[in-house]
């Protein structure tokens, strides 16, 4: 037999099969094998097996060994690769790395077996202490312990009762070591928690729309605290029951733990953690409790789509609008574009839940593409938080140059009085954005990226959140030597601290990037503040989330605006479903929830209806100006991007790129809304230079695209990056 193999090897000049004779021992698609390749060996995938192979005979070489006991992927993981490879051009071996651990690879990481001893059968304690000689006392005592506990690990007598004793237990056959393979279980310290509830009706008959409908996708667009997690709980609860398997998706794991909770409370042990700040030994395992059947449910962010599950009857997209499900390298993926495929071939069910759908899914559930499941009230029967519109030019005029509003500061002391919480929503990390010199109107950039510095004061540096480097902070101007530096902006710290001036007595928490590097920090912050041990939570997006805390019933937005000057198309769509997602968070329980929304822009349309809650209204318009200007959903953006230190060799490539381009770009001129080369807007990151050619498409471009990424691709060299994005969620 021949087994066709792909070397585990991501370059384009090795991206084909390759045949191998098999070893003696015949192994089955899917199996990783060690090969020799060249003059050296190398790791591979078994992708097809066939009788003959059309190389003579004696050219063959021989698989040396597979890597494991058993095929690393399924046939359906296979044709997902396959598809990986297909739309997003990158090289076979790259694709099929998505569905293994990265520790598989090159053997850094083992099945974990632990030794136990237990006391030999069939001979009597009492008969072995008698046998022993005089003064034996730590042996005679490892029986007696044996015999009451039953069995115990090796490492524990051995410490208890001496290396020397047991040594001799073993040697006279009284005491048998035996072994068993282990999994290291991670987050056992997750609140299990699960409340019994008797479905509302909107919950059901959202159940009952999934599962009647004869689409592959059906969206949940439910408002929030209308209850979407119990109805994925059941959703999964039924798939089980029908002897399926279930993928849950959300858009960060540590910012999950009720549901993570949840889901442990009502499924166990079947279900299993995907999680990139598991340990290697954590993320094997759990893989493989996964692969073996052991576990059913997958939860974990977009990676999770690639859980090694069989017979998957469900895949549910929680948050379906937030930009982690696009994946920012290569294969640069979209989410729900990798799991309609695995639906596809497994013949599952995709659930999209959200608040705020993005234009595209909402676009598709009106035109009937997907099925179109609605909540449209809060479970605790409440309306939905009521907004204050704070407007924060009458509050310079009035001499508040405070963070905080009258109107906040007043929802604020209200919510202490009567022993409430209040989320603080900022949309930037650090004490204080730029330094800017206010004589020559220098700014402090870093010099790897071409983007400014932030200035953060607990560590008195300047920070790059591009790169990360640090700079100490100026004393004078570099330019003009001026001392009047001034420090624009506000941040989460300076924040924290007017905040606790005006409440002194009260305990606040933060998070942002720099108070959760770790991966249990968000559950540490979460669990505090879900146990009352603080007042306030202040924070960036990450308090936008999906999360309950039953006491919040003031929700403070300080900055409205910002989001709106980002300049992609997507920016007036992000900030709808930022305030909404943040405003959601408030009243959630039996205490009704008020929102204070400062801004600078009390008019904005976009404000305005989130305000009042008008989903339908900002979607009808959103996407009539979509239309009108030629945006996703109904055109194609396209960007390659170009990127090297060195800037020459990368003027090179893009001009030779957009001379290919323009090729097609002549031939198709109906289907281009625009075509143009330029550098990109932020010109540098990590001494990267970087350039890109800019496209917009109709929306008959599917020939003309693949054209486009082979020859973009073609002219990648060993000194500069190309890449291709798709409706890229980020133009920066
Ligand atoms: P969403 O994800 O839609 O914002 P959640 O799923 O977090 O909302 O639910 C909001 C709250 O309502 C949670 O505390 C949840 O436990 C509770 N809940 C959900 N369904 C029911 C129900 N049928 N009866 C009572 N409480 C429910
Ligand atoms: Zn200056
Ligand atoms: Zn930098």
């Amino acid at each position: 037999m021949i087994a066709e193999v792909i070397v585990d090897i991501a370059h384009g000049e090795v991206d084909r099969v390759f045949d191998y004779k098999m070893p003696d021992i015949s192994l089955e698609l899917g199996f990783r094998v060690e090969v020799p390749f060249g003059r050296q060996k190398t790791e591979g995938f078994i992708i097809g097996v066939k009788d003959k192979s059309d190389l003579p005979e004696e050219k063959l070489k021989e698989i040396i060994r597979p890597l494991d006991e058993f095929p690393a992927l399924s046939c359906e993981c296979l044709r997902l690769a396959e598809f990986l490879k297909r739309k997003y051009h990158v090289p076979f071996a790259l694709a099929l790395r998505q569905f293994i651990p990265a520790e598989l690879r090159g053997g850094r990481v083992k099945q974990k077996v632990i030794s136990f001893v237990s006391l030999t059968e069939g001979i009597s304690p009492l008969d072995m202490v008698a046998s022993l000689r005089k003064g034996s006392t730590a042996q005679a005592n490892a029986i007696g312990y044996l015999h009451t506990e039953g069995r115990a690990l090796l490492s524990e007598i051995n410490e208890k009762f001496g290396n020397s004793a047991i040594k001799a237990l073993k040697e006279k056959g009284f005491i048998t070591v035996f072994t068993e393979k282990a999994s290291r279980v991670p987050y056992r310290e997750l609140d299990a928690f699960s409340k019994d509830v008797e479905l509302s009706s909107e919950q059901s008959s959202a159940i009952e729309t999934v599962e009647k409908t004869g689409k592959t996708v059906t969206l949940l667009h439910g408002v929030t605290g209308s209850g979407k997690t119990e109805v994925y709980l059941r959703l999964i609860n039924s798939t089980l029951k029908n002897g399926k398997t279930a993928i849950m998706l959300v858009p960060e794991i540590a910012l999950t733990p009720q549901m993570l909770g949840q889901l442990r409370a009502r499924f166990g042990d079947n279900v299993s953690i995907i999680h990139s700040g598991l340990s290697a030994g954590e993320r094997y395992d759990e893989w493989l409790r996964l692969r073996t059947g052991e576990a059913k449910i997958a939860i974990g962010a977009r990676s999770a789509i690639f859980a090694p599950l069989e017979n998957l009857g469900l895949i549910i997209i929680d948050e379906e609008h937030d930009g982690s499900y696009e994946a920012e390298t290569s294969p640069r993926y979209k989410t729900l574009d990798v799991a309609t495929e695995r639906a596809k071939l497994s013949g599952a069910k995709i659930v999209i839940g959200s608040a705020t759908p993005s234009i595209d899914s909402y676009d598709k559930a009106l035109s009937g593409e997907y099925a179109l499941a609605k909540m449209n009230t809060r479970i605790n029967g409440k309306n939905l938080p009521e907004f204050i519109v704070a407007d924060m030019r009458g509050e310079v005029r009035r001499g508040n140059h405070s963070v905080f509003s009258s109107d906040l500061k007043e929802e604020l002391k209200r919510c202490v009085e009567e022993d409430n919480q209040a989320i603080i929503f900022f949309n930037r990390r650090g004490y204080s954005q730029q330094v800017i010199c206010r004589d020559c109107g220098y700014v402090a950039r870093c010099e790897n990226c071409d983007v400014t510095l932030n200035y953060h004061r607990d560590t008195g540096v300047l920070k790059c959140h591009y790169c990360g480097s640090a700079y100490k902070m100026l004393s004078a101007c570099p330019e003009c030597g001026s001392v009047n530096l001034s420090y624009s902006g506000a941040g989460t710290q300076r924040i924290v601290a007017e905040l606790k001036q005006l409440f002194p007595n009260e305990e606040i928490l933060r998070m942002d990037n720099d108070t959760t590097r770790n991966k249990e920090g968000h559950f540490k912050i979460l669990k505090e503040f879900s146990d009352k041990k603080a007042r306030f939570l202040v924070g960036t997006q990450m308090v936008a989330k999906g999360h309950d805390f039953p006491s919040v019933t003031l929700v403070g937005i300080l900055d409205a605006d910002m989001s709106l000057y980002f300049s992609d198309y997507r920016s007036t769509e992000r900030t709808f479903q930022l305030l909404t997602q943040v405003a959601g968070r408030s009243g959630r329980a039996n205490k009704k929830g008020k929102v204070v929304l400062q801004t600078y822009n009390p008019d904005n349309v976009t404000l305005q209806q989130a305000i009042a809650y008008d989903y339908e209204g900002f979607f009808q318009r959103e996407r009539a100006m979509r239309k009108a200007t030629g945006f996703p959903p109904y055109a194609l953006v396209l960007r390659v991007m170009i990127e090297s230190e060195d800037d020459g060799e990368a003027i090179d490539t893009l001009k030779a790129d957009f001379e290919k381009l323009k090729n097609i770009y002549n031939k198709n001129q109906d289907n281009f809304l625009f075509f143009n080369k330029m550098r990109s807007p932020v010109k540098k990151i990590n001494n990267k230079y970087r350039y890109q050619v800019l496209m917009r498409l109709t929306c008959e471009y599917e020939n003309v695209k693949d054209e486009i990424y082979q020859n973009s691709l073609a002219e990648k060299t060993a000194k500069v990056l190309v890449y291709v994005e798709e409706n890229p969620s980020n133009l920066y």
